[in-house]
């Protein structure tokens, strides 16, 4: 199964990485990560004391779990699933595309048509087969293939801040944390739904 996650980036596809220890420290700062912990393949911050107060639940959510279960394989599973809110932290020199399975067709960022063949492009893309360009068949708009609009499900990045744990829309991040973001790289953070 699935983990639902919120994930938070600069919009800027163009924004240098954060470096994790740099993104680490200025989160754990406001309080909303705790100390690195360990999984068996990775490494995860558990939510800081100040976790509800940076990220806004909307409406009437059930029991939010914020706890990591102390059992080992109970962690492994828990973590996978996302049945706890937890934080990793993805960033590399690399630019990166990540997105939900059921991501619907992005628009062209000029005339707003949808790009049906946006797969394929993307695909041979991240395979480094040919220039990332990319023209649009309505209104002959070219750019790079980063430049098509996916609204909340998907976004590219070389930094992503992933919490785990939060269904579409039941969460968004709160004005203190994105201000704490912007101020990292000097240019706003944009936020996605997806499992995976
Ligand atoms: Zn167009």
């Amino acid at each position: 199964m699935p983990a639902p996650k919120l994930l938070l980036h600069p919009a800027d596809p163009g924004t240098a990485a954060v470096p994790e220890d740099r993104l680490a420290q200025e989160l754990q700062a406001i309080g909303l990560i705790a100390g690195r912990k360990s999984l068996e393949n990775a490494v995860f911050y558990p939510v800081g004391e100040h976790f509800l107060q940076l990220v806004t639940f909307l409406g009437c959510s059930p029991a939010i779990e914020l706890d990591a279960p102390d059992d080992p394989q109970e962690l492994e599973s828990a973590s996978a699933t996302g049945r706890f809110c937890h934080i990793f932290i993805d960033t590399g020199e690399r630019l990166r595309f990540r997105g939900d399975s059921q991501t619907r067709p992005p628009r062209c960022p000029v005339c707003r048509s949808p790009e049906p063949g946006w797969k394929a492009g993307l695909q041979s893309w991240q395979a480094g087969k040919h220039e990332p360009a990319w023209t649009c068949r309505n209104c002959g708009f070219s750019g790079h293939i980063s430049d098509l609009v996916f609204r909340k499900t998907a976004g590219f990045s070389r930094t992503f801040l992933e919490i785990r744990g939060i269904y579409p829309a039941e969460a968004v991040p709160g004005p203190a944390l994105l201000e704490t973001l912007a101020a990292l790289t000097g240019n706003s953070w944009t936020s996605i739904y997806l499992r995976e």
